[in-house]
């Protein structure tokens, strides 16, 4: 810490005495006047749930938002459930293709679905699951590709729609870190048969917590609707097997109080990593963004040499009160209650790759504290 703050003058050191700790990332939290009165109408409502006025009001504006075209959307109360609803509908019970570079829920749904994970190593540089290994994994058991957009960074979407036409296989994609990206001027969330989103308090819109759904076949779009509303068809009838997976007014009253203020996160975030870009004087590898994509700057990481230096700079940043985080680690295929086969790329990545501090609000002192940190490790 001293060393660092020899370098810095004066009046920053005074500033970086307020700073308490600096989190990997931080929920933005609207004007509780605005979030209040959206809750205010719930009241007024006398209705808390089931799809009410809110959530039929934040999935229109999330249509506008996003500008889904072909897709529909169904909000759901987290961004766990529509993975599970996803793959009950779609893998049904088969081999399932998928990353062995994402957040745990990607492949523990999965085996929670009573799936098998199938792990294809990832591309080096997109991070993204390696569409040119996919077709060596496909078995007769295959029914459907789980891939995740990792740092909101799309998979080759076209690639993998090729591969499953030809094997007549499902994809679904996990799309948790990638709101408001949009790939050749279109959303995200429109390819695939199905894509997932979170709104967990740490993702970039959120709702506490919360997710959605985007479908473009109204069948299978009536089949992940009934799913998610315990397969209801009425008060009286079913039209199959449903789980509860509804959001309620409560978190939709969050959304439609964060919505308004995406704009200004994206601005202030995209400040901040242009910030990260400009001082960081490591030759960190960084993340490589698939052209033709309109990224959202959710996550800045960088990648070490290897994973002593990484824990070195961890430690470093620690003693001045940073949280990085090691997104993802470990790699999915090591986890205990899959089959582990080794995946080179993959397990390399998770054990040099950390995420810098990155969200709306980030002060400048903090950031520079951060970058001194880094900057001074060797
Ligand atoms: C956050 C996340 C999820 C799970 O979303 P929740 O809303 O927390 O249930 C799934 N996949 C990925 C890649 C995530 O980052």
């Amino acid at each position: 810490m001293l060393v660092i703050l020899l370098h810095m003058e004066q009046k920053l050191y005074y500033s970086l005495k307020q700073i308490k700790m600096i989190p990997v990332t931080k929920s933005f939290l609207p004007p509780i006047e605005e979030y209040t009165a959206q809750v205010q109408r719930a009241y007024n409502n006398g209705w808390l749930t089931n799809r009410g006025a809110l959530v039929l009001e934040l999935e229109d504006k999330l249509t506008e938002y996003l500008n889904l075209d072909q897709s529909k959307i169904l909000l759901m109360n987290n961004g766990t459930i529509p993975l599970q609803i996803a793959l009950k509908c779609l893998a049904k019970g088969g081999e399932v293709i998928t990353t062995p570079f994402s957040y745990v829920a990607t492949t523990s749904t999965i085996v929670w679905e009573g799936c098998t994970p199938v792990f294809v190593d990832i591309h080096p540089e997109y991070l993204t699951i390696d569409e040119t290994k996919i077709e060596a994994a496909i078995t007769e058991k295959t029914t459907c590709i789980l891939a995740t957009h990792v740092f909101g960074n799309p998979c080759n979407v076209e690639e993998i729609e090729r591969i499953a036409n030809k094997h007549k296989l499902k994809v679904i994609y996990d799309g948790a870190h990638a709101f408001g990206v949009s790939y050749k001027g279109k959303s995200i969330f429109e390819y695939g048969d199905v894509s997932t989103c979170s709104f967990h308090a740490t993702k970039l819109f959120h709702t506490g917590e919360g997710g959605a759904i985007f479908c473009k076949d109204p069948e299978l779009f009536h089949q992940l609707y009934y799913s998610h509303n315990f397969g209801h068809d009425g008060p009286l009838a079913f039209h199959g097997l449903g789980i509860n997976g509804k959001m309620s007014e409560l978190q939709a009253a969050m959304g439609l109080a964060v919505l308004p203020y995406m704009e200004k996160m994206l601005r202030g975030r995209e400040a901040s990593v242009k910030t990260y870009e400009e001082a960081l004087n490591h030759n960190f590898q960084r993340l490589k963004l698939r052209t033709d994509c309109a990224w959202n700057f959710s996550y800045f990481p960088i990648l070490f040499e290897n994973e002593e230096r990484l824990l070195k700079a961890e430690r470093e940043l620690l003693a001045n009160d940073i949280m990085a985080r090691r997104y993802f680690y470990p790699s999915l295929n090591t986890l205990p209650y899959v089959n582990n086969k080794q995946l080179p790329i993959s397990e390399d990545v998770a054990e040099r790759v950390l995420c810098l501090p990155l969200y709306f609000g980030l002060q400048a002192v903090e950031q520079a504290l951060i970058l001194a940190s880094i900057n001074n490790f060797s």
